[in-house]
Formats: C-alpha cells, structure tokens, sequence
C-alpha cells in the first residue's frame, strides 16, 4: 500500500526561547520540554499523519488510535530504549511503560536486551544491559513520551565493546577537558535511497541524472529531491530537543546535510545519535532508505561526511587563533589515530577529489575545503573561534570522534621528537618525496600553513626558518650548497683554465657546469621568495646576485665548454699511448 508523508499542520509546538541560541545543556531542555500541558500536549500528539491511498479507511481508523491522546486517562509514559547495535552504526529500540513522566535518565529504570540478536553477545550469555543516558521528546508519539539514549553493559557492569559512549564520558568528565567546555557542532550528511532498488531518491533507476552543479542548495522538482523528509525530521528534532541548527540540500542529488550545535561535550554524540534514529524512523515511514555510507556512488559525485566544528574555551577567547593552531599541531601528529576512528569505508571518499583531502596526508588551512582541518576566515580574522575537521565519514560515531578531539587537544602533549620528526616529514615531502622539483612551488605555499602551527624549535630549518617566508630556508640551503661547492669547484677550475689545454679544460668544464646546476635551484627560490613577497633588503640583495650569478655562471661553463670544443682539433693524435 502506497503512503504519503503528510506534515501535519499541528507542528508548532511552543517551546520557551531560551531553549535554542545558547547550547542546550541536558538539565536545561529537559526541565523546559518535560513541562507541557494538557493542551499542548493534546494539540501536538500525531506527528504524522499517514494518508491511506487504498479506498478503504483502515489506515484512517489506525491513525485515530496512533493519535490518541492518553494523557486525560493515565500518568503513564511510554519510553523508546534506544541503543546502538553490533555494527556500531545500527540504531535499535524497544519500548516500555514508565508509571510517571520523568525529567532526568536518571528516574527511569535499567533495562535489558538479547545481544546475541544485535551481534553483541553469544548465545549462550546473551543478556546485555541499558542504561538510561539522555532522554528527548519523542516527536512521533508525542504527549510526555520519551525517546531514551541508552548504551549497553555487561551484567557484571562492563561496558560492552560497541559502546564507545562510556569511554567519551571518562574523557568529558576529566577536569582539565571540563574546564574547556568543548563545543562541537556536526554536519551530518546523508543519503536517500529509493526503496526497492537502493539507488539515490530522484535518480533515473539504473541511469544517472546530470552532473553534478545545480543540486547544492537547490530547489525545483529537478533539482531537489526528498525536502519533505528533510524539514520533517528538522521540525521532529527541534520538537524533541535536539540542539539543531539547520539543514541544506547537498552536491550530489538525494543527498542531505543537518548541522547539530553547537553542543557541549557528550551531549553532542547523545543528539547526534537521537537526530540519527529519528532521522530512520522518518524514512522508514516515508518509505525511502538512508544510507550513511561515506561513498554511496563511486565515481564524480560527492561522498557523504560528518565534518566536526570544534572549539574549547581558549580557542573562543583573545588569542584563541594561537591555541587553534597548537590543536591542530596535535591533531597533525596523530592524524593516524584519527583516521582509523573517523568511520568505515572513508578511504573511498578521502581521495582528495569533491571537497576532501587525500586519507595520508594532514593539511590545514584558512577557508580551504581541500585540506583536513579547515579554519574559516572570520577566525582568523577574529584571531579567536573554532576549527572544523572535515575527516570525519558521515557513518562515523560521533562519541568517539568528539572525544578523541578533546583528548588529543587537551590531553595529549607531544614531544618534542614528535614534533621534530613531523618537521622531516614535511620537509622530506617537499624536497624528494612526492613532489617533483616543478611541484616546490606549490609544496613550499602549502606547507607554509601546515609548518607554522609547529613550536619554534621543532619549526627547524629549511621549513621554518627564523626570518623571510616558506621559500627562505630552502634558499638558504641550496645557496649554501651551490656557494660551497663553487667556490671548491672554482679553486681546482681556475688552475684548470690557466692551464688552458684539453683535460684541464675539460674538469673545469664539468664542474662549472656542477656549479651552476647547484645554484639553478637556489635561483628558483629566490625568485620564489620574491614572488611570496619578502622585502627585507639583505635577503633581496643576496637573491638578486644569486640570480645574476646564476646567469654569470651559466656564461662562464658556456665559455669554458666554447675552449673545450676550441682546443679539440689540436688534440695530439697519437695512437696506442696513455
Ligand atoms: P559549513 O560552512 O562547513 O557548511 P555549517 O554551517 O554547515 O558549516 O556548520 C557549522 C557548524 O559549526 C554549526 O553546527 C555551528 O553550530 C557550529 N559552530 C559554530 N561556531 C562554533 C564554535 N565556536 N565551536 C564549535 N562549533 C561551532
Ligand atoms: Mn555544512
Ligand atoms: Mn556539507
Ligand atoms: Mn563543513
């Protein structure tokens, strides 16, 4: 039986102001969500209501029984136990009645499910535990009814291996993290899947609709393509008291994105996980699928991510750009560690195409989408705000990787070998690794950013040198090379060329032509250094006669290989002697 998603005209629900601008605090939402009245109570129950399209009105009656409002004949409640399955992406629930509405996880009772259904327990031993953790409206059954984000425990009290909520709760509870009152605001991205052939909503089934351009932010019955799901769960999460803060059409069509937060440490993975259950069970009722795998479509259409916007408190007060760039030094030096937490399959959308950086490699920059960690303009402007780590896959699980944010910016300290090896790592980079000697260029305006978040032993030579810009350092050191391998070069030359007869010529002729090959390079950066824009007079001086040099020593090997050539036919020729 078909059905229509029909947003019902009742939606608004109102809520005191207070509740959305500032970061919603657990206590905070569900003392104002928890006081409704009868009334509204009454007014606000049925958050959907499901059309039938057959002629007969059965569906009509069961909508009557789904919107009942319970409130006048009983105090119960009924609480959706929500946790998250064996693949650590699954969101599973049960229900149960609660004797009384409840304010705080804390009034509501433990209870219990069978892991060996989820993939999270043997057979034998199955029974796994919930724990009441948050609690949110819930937009569907509406009245005092709760949904419950729970995670899950051993009987003995141990945290099961898929919950990664009690080890993000240790690290948010820890003083010095709780001291910096962590903000994170999440992008979730996400893909509608027609139902019965898993291919994107609004695609011609087993073709591809026009490429990419015209879809982003994009309205037109051409262009977007599941908007009712998409303001349906917008409206089901601000009713339930999820911190979201917007929603947009993305890139790819059938593709969407919700932003929740700014949120305040472990609340922000209990409302991502809430959004993320509401946001199945709404596509579950308008018959369409969703899909956070992190690459739905291989090929020249957008993967899907969870980009992370992230500040502490230093970070979001006078000279905050500071405490941005000693984070992201961090987060540079366990780039790795990061990666392997930041969801399943995002090597396949990392590729460093469609608005991504490369999975190997750590970037930052101002306002560059291209790179891993993004700063935007008015903080750098500012000299204060946040960063957004754009790694994160949309399946990733945002307790793990809020938290191992907050943990590798404020716990972790690295050494200063840490710090000197990822110093080599960028110079090496530059000057043999990947990058041919055309590609410096580009390398040497890339690393500028990267290398200037390193302290200032560790931003050794040639990536950061004391003074000029990014080129500076390399110029020295070819300079230095070329300087003392001419003047070398230029002793046993000179002797050669007084001489002035054919082997001695021809050594002065091969190592002139060593010489000026060595300071080609230096001439390179020179002229790149100008180019960056440095001014100070000594270094431009020395830049300059590098560059004259060059052309003098490219006029002399010339000259000397002229005399080589010149005294070829008076060569002896005298067979047989050595
Ligand atoms: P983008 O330009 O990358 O698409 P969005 O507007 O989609 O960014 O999302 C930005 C997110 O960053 C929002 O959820 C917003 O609440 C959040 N945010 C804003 N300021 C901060 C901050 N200081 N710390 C953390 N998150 C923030
Ligand atoms: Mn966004
Ligand atoms: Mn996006
Ligand atoms: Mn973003």
């Amino acid at each position: 039986m078909a059905q229509i998603l029909a947003p019902s005209t009742q939606w608004q629900m109102r809520l005191p102001k207070t509740t959305f601008g500032t970061p919603i605090q657990t206590k905070m939402w569900s003392s104002l969500v928890m006081k409704q009245n009868k009334q509204g109570a009454a007014k606000s129950s049925g958050r959907f209501r499901v059309v039938a399209l057959a002629e007969n009105s059965t569906v009509n009656r069961l909508e009557k029984l789904l919107n009942l409002d319970i409130t006048p004949y009983t105090d119960k409640i009924i609480a959706e136990y929500i946790w998250i399955g064996g693949s650590g992406i699954d969101v599973r629930s049960k229900s149960r009645t609660i004797s009384k509405p409840v304010e705080h996880p804390s009034e509501l009772p433990k209870w219990n499910y069978d892991g060996s259904s989820t993939g999270q327990a043997p057979g034998e031993d199955s029974e796994v535990i919930l724990y009441p953790q948050a609690i949110f409206k819930d937009p569907f059954r509406g009245g005092n009814n709760i949904l419950v984000i729970c995670d899950a425990y051993t009987p003995a009290g141990e945290p099961i291996p898929t919950n990664k909520r009690a080890r993000a709760a240790e690290i948010f509870s820890n003083p010095k993290v709780v001291a910096e009152v962590p903000w994170f605001g999440i992008e979730q991205e996400y893909t509608l899947l027609q139902q019965n052939v898993k291919w994107p909503l609004g695609w011609p089934v087993g073709a591809y609709p026009g490429p990419q351009g015209p879809y982003y932010c994009g309205a037109g019955a051409d262009k977007s393509f599941g908007r009712d799901i998409s303001d349906a769960h917008y409206k089901a999460c601000l009713y339930a008291g999820i911190n979201i803060s917007g929603t947009n059409g993305e890139v790819m069509p059938g593709q969407w994105e919700y932003q929740v937060g700014p949120s305040v440490g472990i609340e922000a993975g209990d409302h991502i996980w809430a959004s993320r259950y509401i946001l199945e069970r709404i596509t579950e009722q308008a018959g369409v699928v969703l899909t956070l795998d992190p690459k739905p479509i291989e090929g020249d259409w957008n993967g899907a991510g969870c980009h992370t916007n992230y500040s502490t408190k230093s970070m979001r007060e006078e000279g905050g750009f500071e405490v941005i760039k000693k984070a992201i030094l961090n987060l540079s030096l366990r780039h790795k560690d990061h990666i392997s937490a930041y969801g399943e399959g995002n090597e396949r959308r990392l590729t460093g195409k469609h608005e991504t950086a490369s999975i190997d490699t750590f970037s930052w920059g101002v306002a560059n989408r291209g790179c891993s960690i993004r700063v935007g303009r008015d903080t750098e402007k500012n000299g204060k705000g946040y960063l957004e780590d754009r790694r994160p896959a949309s399946n990733m699980d945002p307790y793990v990787v809020t938290s191992l944010l907050a943990e590798t910016t404020i716990l972790y300290e690295p050494t200063l070998e840490a710090e000197a090896l990822a110093a080599q790592k960028i110079a090496i980079n530059v000057l043999i690794g990947k990058h041919p000697w055309w590609a410096v260029n580009h390398a040497i305006e890339r690393t500028h950013e990267t290398a200037s978040v390193l302290s200032i032993p560790a931003r050794i030579f040639p990536i950061y040198f004391p003074m000029g810009n990014m080129a500076t350092g390399f110029f020295i050191i070819f300079s230095l090379i070329a300087g003392v391998v001419g003047v070398a070069t230029s002793v046993t030359g000179l002797t050669n060329v007084i001489q002035w007869d054919e082997p001695n010529l021809s050594a002065a002729a091969g190592s002139s032509f060593l010489t000026w090959t060595l300071t080609l390079p230096a001439m390179g950066l020179a002229c790149k250094e100008i180019n960056i824009g440095w001014t100070d007079a000594n270094l431009r001086t020395l830049e300059v006669m590098t560059i004259i040099l060059s052309a003098t020593q490219l006029f002399c090997t010339g000259a000397i290989h002229a005399g080589v050539e010149d005294l070829a036919p008076k060569r002896p020729a005298v067979a047989g002697t050595v």
